[in-house]
């Protein structure tokens, strides 16, 4: 059976690299620290699997789910306002999603065509690149640069592809470059969405997962957001809830309308179990979240920390799960290179940049899903490694 073209464009060589790599180490018996992929590693709080418990009793949960249950859609408006202080109608405003990368893999089906140009952050997360594939739209990639606070240039896009482009991809907090976005960069993107006609889509998967008391904000309340975009929010990371497969996407109406046509032909929405969980999440108490995001921090600290000692000077994020380290001073070769060193050599697990696109190139994310004890193992391993290097 030959395969369709489009899937030979959506493999990842890196990715499957360091998984084959990965599975030699473990036969070798070493325990591999992985420290790759961005998956809580913690569990929901308990309100919220026991609000589980609970709806699988109840029998109404059972029949096909569809738009979304109204209270989850409420749930979500209200803690919204609560926390960015923007205003959602729970009707037209809010879209369920089976997880947000639902949204993030169908939205350029519903407004790319063949050909139209989508303006993707280099590097970024690999969804926003893969649904562009999937539609067949052409990929403009937009350099996050340390130089630039890893924030894209607007100023940079030539004017007749800022003409021709269709859609733009943000993301703040971000991953993989772990920076974060403030009300004026927001501002400059409305704007200069307003003046090319290119929709615009923000991806806030972490907002909750901030440290030293930073709150970011949402795309939605800078003014004219609306009119231009919408934004993809998870409960995946807030609230460890990875697995249970929710999030929403929020703001323009006619935008959700058309995401959501895409999404009738092809689910029927979540689980409604599920959905209950999420309201339970949302309404609940918020304490969980603190809590999960100083987990986060403290394990921030004991790598960059520890990596300092090393000499190896790794920026401490203001949010995310990760860290996106330059590659240690004196290493000569590639990030993937570095990458599959490490893991050979040490059994520590991160992932060269260049997974996330071509400016990645000197840098690998760590992710901070491990506990402390087993980031100063890592660090431990790190040390052995550099010091015969
Ligand atoms: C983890 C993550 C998400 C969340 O995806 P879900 O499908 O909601 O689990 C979205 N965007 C980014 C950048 C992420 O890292």
């Amino acid at each position: 059976m030959e395969k369709a073209y489009r899937l030979h464009k959506l493999t990842s060589a890196i990715f499957n690299e360091m998984d084959e790599l990965k599975k030699q180490v473990e036969q070798r018996g070493v325990q591999v620290i992985n420290l790759g992929v961005g998956s809580p590693d913690q569990p929901p709080a308990p309100h919220i699997i026991e609000s589980m418990h609970r709806a699988l009793d109840r029998l109404d949960n059972y029949d096909y789910p569809l738009a979304g249950k109204i209270e989850l859609r409420q749930a979500l408006a209200r803690w919204y306002l609560r926390r960015f202080e923007v205003e959602l109608d729970p009707v037209s405003e809010v879209l369920v999603l089976m997880g947000s990368q639902d949204g993030l893999a169908h939205i350029a089906l519903a407004f790319v065509n063949p050909g139209d140009i989508v303006l993707v952050p280099d590097p970024g997360y690999p969804i926003y690149y893969a649904s562009i594939l999937l539609a067949e739209g052409d990929i403009y990639p937009m350099p996050l640069l340390a130089r630039n606070e890893f924030l894209p240039d607007l100023k940079a896009i030539p004017e007749d592809i800022a003409r021709r482009a269709k859609l733009m991809w943000i993301n703040y907090p971000n991953n993989p470059v772990a920076a974060v976005a403030d009300e004026n960069f927001f501002a400059r993107v409305v704007e200069f969405a307003r003046e090319f006609n290119i929709l615009v889509c923000h991806d806030v998967a972490y907002s909750e997962l901030a440290f030293d008391g930073y709150k970011p904000v949402s795309f939605l309340a800078t003014p004219g957001a609306k009119d231009v975009g919408i934004e993809f929010y998870s409960l995946s990371k807030t609230y460890n809830m990875a697995g249970c497969r929710i999030g929403f996407a929020v703001g323009n109406p006619k935008v959700l309308s058309a995401l959501n046509q895409v999404k009738s032909n092809i689910d029927y929405g979540v689980f409604k179990v599920i959905q209950e969980a999420g309201i339970a999440a949302l309404e609940g108490p918020q304490e969980c979240v603190r809590q999960n995001a100083d987990t986060y921090q403290r394990r921030r600290d004991v790598l960059v920390h520890g990596l300092a000692e090393l000499g190896w000077y790794v920026p401490s994020p203001g949010a995310s799960m990760f860290l996106w380290a330059p590659l240690p001073p004196g290493y000569k070769k590639s990030a993937r290179e570095f990458a599959l060193e490490l893991l050979n050599r040490t059994g520590v697990l991160v992932i060269p940049g260049t997974a996330f696109g071509e400016q990645g190139e000197g840098y690998v994310r760590i992710a901070l899903v491990k506990d402390e004890d087993t980031l100063r193992e890592a660090v431990k391993r790190i040390s052995e490694f550099l010091c015969t290097h």
